[in-house]
């Protein structure tokens, strides 16, 4: 018998990522764009991939793609840095400021990588309970940062908003108090995902907090999941120390030119977005018809509906065809599935298969 080659035990104790393929004719279980990147941008994109060298390394910090994503976001070239995907972010943000003993604070519910991240990482998590109607109690989330505000680096708080999975929105003038209280030894890594889907985002926030970084993708109302492209904005100072861990020459040429593309035809996100509003609307008001499902408010592309049963409220809809996420066993979501907000059509046949529509 060969030893197992040495790996931590943190790394031995933690689960695989909770995600489990299953294939249906309509899917609705990962907050994906309802469409995909317009057929013609692909084309434009490709068209410039030809005519570039693939036998050279690209920028080493993918200067010129910060650039044109600082330009689009308001923000500071030095202060913007790109990755293969936000999700590598949550794990360097904790390598930045929490590996090996520090501290990472978020909620509960919430994005599973946060904590598995923690975990991995040797970090101490500290998880605050949602309100029961989802919304975030920041004095909670200010008693869990505790009282010392040492001149070290303590660690790093993580809050998704809009919130998933329940789609929930924090005010901006609550996370501005979490801000102020801090501002000595942490970090405030809010995660904006679904922030093309609300009205108001948080980068003025960050501008006037130089502790606050924001983390933003393609993968979401950009329909670019494929690509694996995301970004914070931080101040300039915590952007060069994070730009020390990205891995150099880390984004393809691939990646960089359709990122490039998008960015320079960005008019094709706000009418999906709008077309998104819409259908969650519709979708909210058919689910507040269901005799025993409740909907809950969302800020997002997906509605978390509560049921009495998750397991049979899911193969119910897979018998119909489409896939949702069960979110039941989150802690409070008891019952509680997760729904994508798809085509106007994808949406009928969610409605038919909940019993909703004939
Ligand atoms: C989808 C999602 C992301 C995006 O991850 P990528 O790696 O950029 O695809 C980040 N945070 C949350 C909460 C998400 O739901």
């Amino acid at each position: 018998m060969n030893p197992l080659p040495p790996v931590r035990p943190a790394v031995l104790a933690s689960p695989d990522y909770p995600f489990s393929p299953i294939t249906a004719p309509i899917k609705l279980d990962q907050n994906e764009s309802f469409a995909d990147f317009p057929d013609e941008l692909k084309g434009l994109a490709l068209e410039r991939l030809r005519q570039l060298p693939w036998h050279r390394y690209t920028d080493l910090n993918a200067e010129a793609l910060c650039e044109a994503m600082a330009r689009h976001e308001g923000w500071s070239p030095e202060g913007t840095v790109v990755t293969t995907g936000s999700n590598v972010l949550i794990a360097l943000l904790i390598q930045l400021s929490a590996l090996g003993g520090g501290r990472v604070v978020t909620v509960k519910p919430n994005f599973a990588l946060y904590g598995l991240d923690a975990e991995l990482l040797g970090a101490t998590l500290t998880e605050v309970p949602l309100r029961d109607d989802t919304s975030i109690d920041i004095d909670a989330v200010i008693a869990a940062l505790g009282t010392s505000p040492g001149p070290a680096p303590q660690g790093v708080i993580y809050l998704p908003r809009p919130h998933a999975p329940t789609g929930s929105l924090c005010e901006l003038d609550e996370l501005e108090r979490l801000a102020q209280a801090s501002g000595h030894g942490w970090l405030l890594v809010i995660d904006e995902a679904y922030h093309h889907f609300t009205e108001h985002d948080a980068r003025e926030l960050a501008r006037r907090h130089p502790h606050v970084v924001l983390l933003r993708t393609l993968s979401k109302a950009w329909g670019l999941a494929g690509l694996r492209m995301g970004y914070a904005l931080a101040s300039d100072g915590v952007a060069r120390q994070l730009r020390k861990l990205v891995p150099p020459f880390g984004v393809s040429v691939l990646q960089t030119v359709c990122a490039q593309v998008a960015l320079e035809h960005p008019g094709y996100v706000k009418e999906r977005v709008a077309q998104t509003l819409r259908e969650r609307e519709r979708l909210f008001t058919a689910l507040q018809g269901h005799p025993s499902w409740r909907p809950l408010p969302s800020h997002a592309n997906f509605l978390l509906v509560r049921t009495p049963d998750a397991a049979q409220a899911h193969a119910q809809l897979l018998a119909g065809g489409v896939l949702v996420r069960r979110q039941d066993r989150l802690h409070g979501l008891q019952g509680c599935f997760r729904v994508t907000v798809g085509t106007v059509e994808e949406n009928d046949a969610f409605l038919r298969a909940a019993g909703l529509m004939a």
